[in-house]
């Protein structure tokens, strides 16, 4: 049988792969870089997890939920909040409010609604999805929106009942949309009786970048979902937000769609520490992200551009010299780096509360270590 002893150390060598000097083992961390979701609650969220006051909320009873429905509806300048399992929930919930069976809703081609939430928008809101090209930052011309509107009353073609964005852009590097952009996309949407559907599941780092109030980049959408689970290091939730018609709607649907939740106040108490206490901090994360950047377009064989990065998401691209993104990523895994891979070229890295200026320094170390091995091996 074997012992406990050695069971550990067949299966965590490679975290003792560096040594001391004087032969001493020293402990090489692992750094996680695959996204904010790892964030883990903070103390403080615990401690008011634990004393939270709780009721029904599938009865409206809950006053911990109350408070935070109505403190994330009062940030974002808007009339009404509902707590959701997750972002992928109030997306979907979002469109099956807005939309009917057969109608189109127009999106960036990059939107994570189009790319990560299973086809849920087809699959049970019934609605057929338009895509229109995202520009670099995650923006979308108004131009391309215009000419994708549909004509109506023309029995061949659905009408165009909503039109989302995206803010901060996830596969878009993190980019940040301005009040000017969105406005101007929520116009064209709103001349042509279309809803403008806000998925800001990181909403608060583009507030944060911009230096201006989060009610400041969505007074022009009719709605706005946000996630408490990734940077602001709660353990679940979403908030949606939007008039109180339309989140009157967005309950009936939550409900048919699994999500009315009893007691839930316990996770709503870590989200009002999250709004009281982990917006503000996102900053370091965006200067983490700085760092990463700079010194990732200083290794031979990765290439990105630092001045586009405008929060806490790294896209960057893999040369052939170094081989597929897939190659690189095992090699990083070796190194106790983890990311994740939004294409075969490209390598994405997070910055969270859970790593520091110094993880930084680390993992550019690390990757330059495992390029530069890529790079060397012949058969790679
Ligand atoms: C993470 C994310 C979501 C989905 O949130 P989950 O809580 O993981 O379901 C939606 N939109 C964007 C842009 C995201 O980054």
């Amino acid at each position: 049988m074997t012992s406990g002893f050695s069971y550990f150390w067949q299966h965590n060598l490679s975290a003792f792969r560096t040594f001391h000097p004087h032969n001493e083992v020293m402990f090489m961390s692992i750094i996680d870089l695959r996204s904010d979701t790892i964030t883990k609650p903070t103390d403080a969220m615990r401690q008011a997890m634990a004393g939270a006051e709780v009721g029904d909320d599938v009865y409206g009873e809950d006053p911990s939920i109350n408070r935070l429905q109505e403190r994330a509806a009062e940030m974002l300048g808007k009339e009404a909040g509902l707590l959701m399992a997750s972002g992928t929930m109030s997306n979907l919930v979002a469109i099956l409010s807005h939309c009917q069976r057969g109608d189109e809703v127009v999106m960036g081609d990059q939107a994570h609604i189009f790319w990560n939430e299973s086809a849920g928008a087809s699959a049970l809101a019934g609605a057929q999805i338009r895509l229109v090209p995202n520009g670099p930052q995650g923006e979308i011309d108004p131009a391309d929106l215009q000419a994708a509107i549909r004509p109506r009353g023309n029995v061949h073609m659905p009408p165009t009942t909503l039109v989302c964005l995206e803010n901060t852009h996830n596969r878009c590097s993190g980019g940040v949309l301005t009040p000017q952009d969105t406005r101007a996309v929520a116009d064209v949407a709103h001349a042509a009786g279309a809803k403008v559907h806000l998925d800001g599941a990181r909403v608060f780092n583009a507030a944060v970048t911009l230096e201006v109030p989060a009610a400041e980049l969505v007074r022009d959408v009719d709605d706005v979902s946000f996630c408490l689970s990734k940077a602001l290091s709660c353990p679940v939730g979403s908030v949606l937000c939007g008039d109180r018609d339309f989140i009157d709607e967005a309950l009936r649907w939550r409900k048919m769609v699994g999500g009315g939740m009893r007691q839930a106040g316990i996770l709503a108490a870590a989200g009002l520490v999250a709004l009281e206490t982990m917006v503000d901090r996102l900053a370091d994360d965006h200067a983490n992200a700085g760092r990463l950047a700079h010194g990732l377009a200083n290794i031979d064989g990765l290439s990105v551009d630092p001045d586009t990065i405008q929060t806490n998401i790294v896209i960057f691209d893999v040369d052939q010299s170094v081989g597929m993104a897939s190659g690189l990523i095992n090699a990083l895994k070796e190194e106790d780096v983890l990311v994740s891979s939004p294409g075969p070229h490209s390598i994405r890295m997070v910055t969270h509360r859970e790593v520091d200026s110094a993880d930084i320094e680390d993992a550019l170390a690390r990757t330059a270590h495992a390029v530069g091995a890529l790079r060397s091996s012949p058969g790679k």
